[in-house]
């Protein structure tokens, strides 16, 4: 009995891949790719379903892609070999046959024409081993294919970006448990890669926290060195609290409906900083507000005018 590695994003496509390759009476292990800059949806119930993170490595990607960027920032065919690398160290860990993926054949223009196809399988050093149930009919055959242990006949030939037959299959065969499609990547966001765009101009490196704090508030760059997060709602104060680390300044308004807010960087930008915090406060339309900062375990507060939104709007990322 033929094994395999198959690649599960939790959506449509990857749920009907595997669901055919159970039907061809192949022993599957479904491998999940992680990183931080998914949306977080909830992933269906996938029995033996192996969860591996590659945070890291896609930071690395997401600096500098050798594929380059689609529309947004999404460095797509260096994703697709990342994660084609991982599902080859996952298939020799347990001796599987191949490699099977959900893609649809011109799918989406720049991962998942046939060249890309290709080129992307063979940097992942998988050539001719990965399996593409949806659209493989359409492909040259694989190396699986030729040595019998996959019939080309029972591949379908899925093409193009309407999801429709796709859709039918699935229900045809039961299937109604997948993520939405719009709710994957951050990177395909524009607001989400303008804060990015940002970080990748005036910082250095790209690690997991500076991705975590891309996802929450509203961002200002203050000066090149400088730049100040503020919480829009309970749960982003809260988390702005856990993030801030001993090198960054902690501000917040006593006794408001006060955001709280980290300045990342220069600790020149205080009193810029603490004026933004009070612009978001409960008492925004007063003179002066008094803001508290902490900074590296000491407590110290402020007294600044509310910033006006014509100064604000210079900043807003
Ligand atoms: S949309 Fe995001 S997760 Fe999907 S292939 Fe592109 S970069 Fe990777």
């Amino acid at each position: 009995m033929a094994k395999a590695v198959v690649l599960y994003s939790g959506g449509l496509d990857s749920s009907l891949a595997l669901d055919i390759v159970k039907e061809w009476g192949a022993t599957v292990f479904p491998l999940h790719i992680a990183h931080k800059l998914l949306s977080g949806q909830r992933l269906p119930m996938v029995p033996d379903l192996k969860i591996v993170d590659v945070t890291e490595e896609f930071a690395q990607i997401v600096q500098e892609p050798e594929y380059g960027y689609g529309k947004n920032l999404n460095p797509c065919i260096d994703c697709r070999i990342v994660m084609l690398k991982k599902a080859k160290e996952y298939m020799e860990e347990v001796k599987a046959d191949f490699v099977v993926t959900g893609e649809v054949l011109d799918q989406r223009q720049m991962s998942q024409r046939l060249d890309t196809l290709m080129l992307i399988e063979k940097k992942a050093g998988l050539e001719g081993m990965v399996v593409r149930p949806l659209c493989g009919a359409l492909l040259p055959p694989t190396i699986p294919e030729k040595k019998g242990l996959v019939s080309h006949k029972d591949l379908l030939k899925i093409k193009g970006r309407s999801r429709r037959l796709s859709l039918e299959i699935a229900k045809n065969r039961n299937i109604t448990e997948f993520l939405s499609p719009s709710g994957g990547c951050l990177l395909t966001d524009p607001g989400f890669c303008r804060r990015l765009a940002d970080v990748l101009r005036f910082q250095e490196t790209l690690g997991a926290v500076d991705i975590e704090l891309l996802k929450i508030g509203r961002h200002f760059r203050i000066a090149p060195n400088a730049k100040l997060i503020v919480g829009r709602n309970k749960d982003e104060n809260k988390r702005i609290e856990e993030m801030a680390d001993n090198s960054d300044i902690f501000f917040y308004v006593p006794d408001t409906g006060s955001p709280n807010a980290i300045l990342l960087g220069d600790k020149k930008y205080t009193k810029v900083a603490a004026a933004i915090t009070a612009r978001y406060s409960d008492k925004k339309k007063e003179p002066k507000v008094e803001v508290y900062f902490k900074h590296r375990g000491k407590e110290e507060k402020i007294k600044v005018k509310p910033i006006d939104d014509e100064e604000l709007s210079k900043w807003r990322i």
